[in-house]
């Protein structure tokens, strides 16, 4: 079928036709009573391959060659196929028709390319809630690293603040805000548009990362006039091993290459080095074309299914944060507060049980997969935390095309079963 949709027809009431398949949804688990199927509560780590993207692959594996080298029939149709994908993954994040849209590994990737793009008296205002690969790229010395914020009215005064503060002399030059579109931790979903309007305010660019985003709500650099954005290919429904990084030209086309190598170069005489610009500047060396095919056909899915994947998220994530309010001593973590809009991300602690504990017994007695721990996001889950005198770490229940009604259901009914037979 196209896009790989399931052809089931439509359930009264549901939407759930109109879902995307994943591949391998269904995997069997050994647990200590015998096969249970997995339950797919982790998907703010990885989330697995769409059928569509292994249909993708498949077909392109049939002829691929390397792309933008060689006459050949195969060459040529990859090459053709590596620039399609790229324009499909600029649709989908809505990019300017000038912005550089890079290919890279993972979002923390397209933070390196960035990151060594910057003019060098660039100063990075960034907030200590972001996941390491957010909050540290930039350089200790040029990097404002402001506290976790606890309102969006706080946040706001907070950046402001700091821009208004380093205006001038050393900071008067280049400066760039870099937030998060949706914490890993939280789920919760910033008001990226606001905060773009307030780095422009003050004469400051703006880099989203959109990690936990790009799977679960639209994104759009045009529409939010963000200047960066970047996303992971694995936690989009593809597989491992690309990423996105999509903004402004100038910067990037001024800073240094990347990867040093074939591909990236204009002109190579001897003694002098002419790079390319926009995309192949930073892409030295032979790309990723399958991941690059696999991200495309991901992004094309998930677009074309918004509502639907919407509908499904939203409905799953009140059913699990319903379940986890009745169940005595289970509190969830917010930045801002507990009616903040947010993706299918709840984290949470669980009074007289450590986090590795639960995650522990929710994989093996009853096959749910969560994660446990500080998710990359030290400072902020130590902020979060430092009021339960208890708990250091925290466990991540988190929702996507993969996970089921039932599969919430039995992390509820396990997280009960364990609390009611006390620590
Ligand atoms: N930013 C956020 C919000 C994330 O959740 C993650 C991964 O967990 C990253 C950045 C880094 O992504 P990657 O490991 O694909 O570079």
């Amino acid at each position: 079928t196209p896009h790989g949709l399931t052809t089931r027809s439509r359930t009264a009431g549901t939407v759930a036709s109109e879902l995307p398949r994943v591949v391998g949804a269904g995997l069997v688990v050994p647990t200590l009573s015998g096969p249970t199927p997995y339950a797919n509560l982790d998907h703010a780590a990885s989330t697995p391959a769409l059928v569509a993207v292994k249909e993708a692959v498949d077909r392109a594996l049939e002829t691929y060659a390397s792309v933008h080298r060689g006459a050949g029939y195969a060459s040529r149709l990859t090459s053709a196929w590596y620039e399609q994908a790229r324009a499909e993954v600029a649709a989908f994040v809505g990019a300017r028709s000038d912005d550089a849209v890079i290919f890279t590994r993972t979002t923390t990737d397209s933070w390196a390319v960035l990151s060594a793009a910057l003019p060098a008296d660039t100063t990075v205002f960034v907030f200590a809630s972001e996941h390491h690969s957010t909050l540290l790229p930039w350089g200790d010395l040029r990097t404002v690293r402001l506290p976790v914020p606890h309102s969006v009215a706080e946040a706001r005064a907070l950046l402001a603040d700091e821009l208004a503060a380093r205006s001038g002399g050393q900071h008067a030059a280049h400066r760039l805000v870099v937030i998060t579109g949706a914490s890993n931790v939280t789920g919760e979903i910033w008001p990226v548009e606001d905060f773009a309007r307030l780095a422009h305010e003050h004469g400051a660019r703006i880099a989203v990362d959109a990690a936990q985003l790009s799977a679960h709500r639209r994104i759009d650099v045009a529409a939010w006039d963000v200047d960066y954005l970047a996303f992971s290919g694995h936690k989009t429904y593809a597989p491992f091993g690309t990423g996105v990084l999509a903004g402004r030209s100038d910067w990037l086309d001024g800073g240094d290459p990347y990867l040093r190598g074939g591909g990236a170069t204009r002109v190579v005489a001897a003694g002098d080095t002419t790079w390319a610009t926009g995309a192949a500047r930073h892409e030295g060396g032979s790309p990723n074309v399958i991941g690059a095919i696999a991200l495309a056909a991901a992004c094309a899915t998930i677009a074309a299914h918004r509502v639907a994947i919407e509908e499904h998220e939203s409905r799953l994530l009140s059913r699990l944060r319903d379940g986890l309010s009745t169940i005595d001593g289970v509190d969830e973590l917010s930045i801002f507060d507990e009616r903040h809009d947010r993706v299918g991300v709840v984290a949470f602690t669980v009074r007289g049980f450590e986090a590795s504990l639960v995650s522990q017994v929710l994989s093996v007695e009853h096959g749910v997969g969560v994660r446990d721990g500080r998710f990359c996001a030290h400072l902020l889950v130590d902020d979060l935390l430092s009021g339960t005198g208890e708990h250091e770490t925290a466990v991540r229940a988190s929702i996507g095309l993969g996970s089921t009604k039932e599969g919430v259901d039995r992390l509820i009914g396990g997280l009960r079963e364990l609390v009611e037979a006390g620590p």
